[in-house]
């Protein structure tokens, strides 16, 4: 058998593996952490389990890919529900909105909430629905890099369609001419922020994002989202995949530009192929360091993604109000996200999103009880006074959850966690602890994510959400698919 090594149990890392496995690799996985998932874990506090990162599922159609490629089936590891409300959204004015999963339900709680024509919303999801037809088989399945994805009759198909993805304008004087009630501006503008990017600066592009939640859904695991984790692990591992745990990959072993394995803890381990599953700019920095030359400066100092900032709090109350995924929107978009790109800062009334797990997952918190992961969009680290920001931001979050539930909830906070980009940065290497890899700020972004593929050192490849074709669990799975079709079945 052939060897392939892996640098990190992250989602993406995980994903390779499997395909690799599939091909017909003996494949060895390392991990710096004692667990794997990276970003993708879960921590317990108190009797409250919290799912550590993501929390929100879309295209599980990717997760499924991968169980039915090594022939199995995917209920027998993994099983989600579609959500019939996707969020709650709250504004400081008092309106609220149930963002309903189906189209026209959709458009009329958003006509009734805020006068906006419901035809608007439709043709604006249409509009989302057609950037998606036109950029997913060239952005996101395939390689950037390759002659041949620019060969294929779609791509040309699609390049001729281009200029109705909008890549010209920024997202945001998109949605504003679009809509009418700058509520609803506010509404799409957020998506930016799920792949932790600006919507007053990137490309009208990223309006394909609605789609993605709204056509295709948003779902809930039913072991949380950590089951995403443990269920590809058991796969993985089912297909006689090894993992090391406690193995910080110290070097990529590169003699005459061929990749010929790794070093670990002072041992070299030969391979026929090595996959990074590492942040872009710590597998350079640190396990290519030898190797200056070979690095690719222009792509290593793209603008980082923002980070965040999360409070995982035990709460003894249940809110009916609240659901699995709840937005608590910010007065002034335009200053909060000011203040995260220009003054790398944290604004004073900062958008919060609240997730409550225990919503679909009893056990997540003790009877009468709900888990609270309290999330706000922050700056990447450039070394701030976190342990300041995170006090006020604290005051703030807490100042503005109590005014929209009619309910002091700092009394009724038993337990607390934190994590912080350098928490992010720390438990991941995630350069600056930034969450989504580099920023989507720019129209150029797409082509500057670095390939799945070395072009300079053979035998040498990439996954995971700074990589193409970006950051987000569905993104780092097709990493691993776009990194899995290239190197030869042995
Ligand atoms: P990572 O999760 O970054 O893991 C990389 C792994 O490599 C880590 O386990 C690390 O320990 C290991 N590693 C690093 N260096 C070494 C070394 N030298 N040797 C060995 N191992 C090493 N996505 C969504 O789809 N939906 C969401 O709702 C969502 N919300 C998010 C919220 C938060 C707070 C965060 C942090 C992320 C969120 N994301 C979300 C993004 C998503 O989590 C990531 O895009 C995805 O999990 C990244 O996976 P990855 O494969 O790139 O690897």
């Amino acid at each position: 058998h052939k060897k392939a090594l892996i640098i990190g149990a992250g989602i993406a890392g995980i994903a390779a593996a499997i395909r690799l496995a599939v091909k017909g690799y003996a494949v060895e996985v390392f991990e710096a952490n004692s667990y794997p998932g990276g970003k993708l874990s879960e921590i317990e506090q108190n009797g409250y389990r919290f799912d550590a990162g993501p929390s929100l599922l879309t295209m599980p159609q990717y997760i499924d890919e991968l169980f039915q490629l090594a022939n199995k089936n995917p209920a027998d590891y993994f099983r989600y529900q579609k959500l019939a409300v996707v969020c709650h959204y709250f504004y400081e004015d008092g309106t609220r909105i149930n963002a309903y999963a189906d189209t026209e339900k959709f458009a009329q709680e958003l006509n009734r909430a805020t006068g906006e024509p419901a035809k608007n919303i439709i043709k604006y999801l249409a509009n989302s629905s057609d950037i998606y037809n036109i950029t997913n088989h060239v952005f996101l399945e395939r390689s950037l890099h390759s002659l041949q994805t620019f060969l294929r009759w779609d791509t040309v198909r699609s390049i001729f369609k281009l200029p109705r993805i909008d890549a010209f304008r920024a997202m945001h004087q998109a949605n504003a001419g679009y809509f009418e009630d700058a509520r609803v501006v506010q509404f799409f503008d957020r998506y930016a922020t799920y792949n932790g990017s600006n919507p007053y600066e990137a490309p009208a592009t990223l309006n394909v994002i609605p789609h993605l939640e709204h056509h295709f859904g948003a779902y809930f695991p039913e072991g949380g989202m950590y089951s995403i984790t443990k269920s590809l692990v058991k796969l993985a591992e089912d297909l006689g995949v090894q993992f090391r745990y406690n193995a910080k990959v110290d070097e990529i072993v590169v003699i005459n530009r061929i990749a010929k394995g790794i070093s670990v803890k002072g041992e070299n381990v030969v391979a026929d192929i090595v996959v990074s599953n590492m942040d872009i700019w710590f597998t350079y920095k640190n396990l290519l360091q030898k190797h200056p030359a070979l690095h690719p400066k222009k792509i290593m100092n793209q603008e980082r993604s923002s980070s965040a900032l999360i409070f995982y709090w035990g709460i003894k109350k249940q809110f009916p109000e609240l659901d699995l995924h709840n937005i608590f929107f910010s007065t002034d978009y335009k200053a909060e996200f000011e203040y995260i790109w220009q003054e790398q800062d944290i604004y004073k009334d900062p958008t919060v999103y609240l997730n409550i797990s225990s919503k679909l997952k009893a056990d997540d918190a003790p009877d009468g009880c709900e888990n609270w992961f309290v999330m706000i969009n922050v700056p990447a680290n450039n070394g701030q006074d976190w342990d300041a920001l995170i006090d006020t931001a604290r005051k703030n979050i807490k100042q503005k959850l109590s005014k929209a539930l009619g309910e002091d909830v700092s009394k009724l906070i038993v337990s607390e966690s934190i994590l912080d980009p350098r928490g992010i940065e720390s438990k991941t290497s995630s350069y600056k602890g930034s969450i989504y890899g580099t920023s989507s700020n720019s129209q150029f972004a797409a082509f500057l994510r670095h390939t799945n593929q070395s072009s300079k050192i053979k035998g040498l490849y990439f996954c995971g959400g700074s990589v193409h074709p970006g950051g987000g669990i569905p993104l780092c799975l097709l990493s691993a698919k776009i990194m899995a079709a290239s190197p030869p079945a042995p």
